[in-house]
């Protein structure tokens, strides 16, 4: 298993984090990505990524912080991008929800982290809340470049889903899909995203110490839990859990070249 969003290096693992790298990777873990979501973190992540040989990093800044985007964050954010356990440029995006920063802001700033990841290569994580419309707005104009990512923490509808997978993006699905349940004839819209898309477009993620997925709900999350967000997906799709992992390992080791 792959878990290709963590944020173990947030204070909720101060007391326990080696113990929490050590269960994932003891119980069938078998890399992880530690996403940045402002300078601290990134800087955080990538010193994880450097000390354990299967973490990998990533480096960027959140829409929430996007008023802190300027020319010298952004080139801290490309030095620690430079280095070779940082593997993407994220979490960016747009977050119009809590809209702790104007739209305006959020969008140069998500411009600007694009154009950076172009620049190098990398592919991209990308955070994206109630701002859909105006996201794949943007990412058409860049769609003549070669970059590539994530959408990660899909809850949008599958027409939605559909625009991302034709501009080449994957889709990350978080512990957020076990919490629709599935005995009814009404089934929630997150189930035909995930019946629909091809298995070679599917990424897992925790988004730890966030999402719990149940059965581990409303407890702190933890990347061995992304094991429950791939056995609701073989529930759903009706296929093996070992399907599931196997796929979502090969797509993120082929995203992310590690
Ligand atoms: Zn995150």
């Amino acid at each position: 298993m792959i878990d290709t969003h963590a944020h173990i290096d947030f204070k909720e693992y101060n007391k326990d984090r080696e113990e929490v790298i050590k269960r994932f990777f003891n119980n069938g873990g078998e890399k992880m990505i530690n996403v940045g979501c402002d300078l601290q973190s990134s800087k955080r992540s990538y010193k994880l990524a450097k000390n354990n040989e299967n973490i990998f990093a990533s480096a960027g800044i959140h829409p929430h912080d996007a008023d802190s985007v300027n020319k010298n964050s952004l080139k801290i954010i490309e030095e620690i991008a430079m280095h070779y356990k940082t593997i993407a440029i994220g979490e960016i995006g747009l977050d119009f929800f809590k809209g702790t920063t104007s739209r305006e802001k959020q969008i140069e700033a998500f411009r600007l982290q694009i154009e950076l990841a172009d620049n190098h290569n990398m592919p991209v994580i990308i955070h994206c809340r109630d701002a859909h419309n105006d996201l794949i707005d943007i990412l058409k104009e860049y769609k003549t470049s070669n970059w590539k990512g994530v959408i990660h923490c899909f809850t949008a509808s599958w027409e939605i889903a559909k625009e991302y997978i034709n501009l080449g993006f994957y889709i990350g699905f978080t512990g957020i899909i076990t919490y629709y349940k599935d005995e009814f004839n009404n089934k929630p819209e997150i189930f035909k995203v995930i019946n629909n898309i091809p298995l070679d477009r599917i990424l897992i993620e925790t988004d730890c110490p966030y999402l719990s997925p149940i059965p581990k709900r409303g407890k702190r999350n933890e990347p061995l839990y992304v094991k429950h967000v791939a056995e609701k997906i073989a529930h759903i799709k009706k296929i093996s859990f070992e399907e599931v992992k196997n796929i979502t390992s090969k797509n993120a080791k082929k995203l992310f070249g590690i």
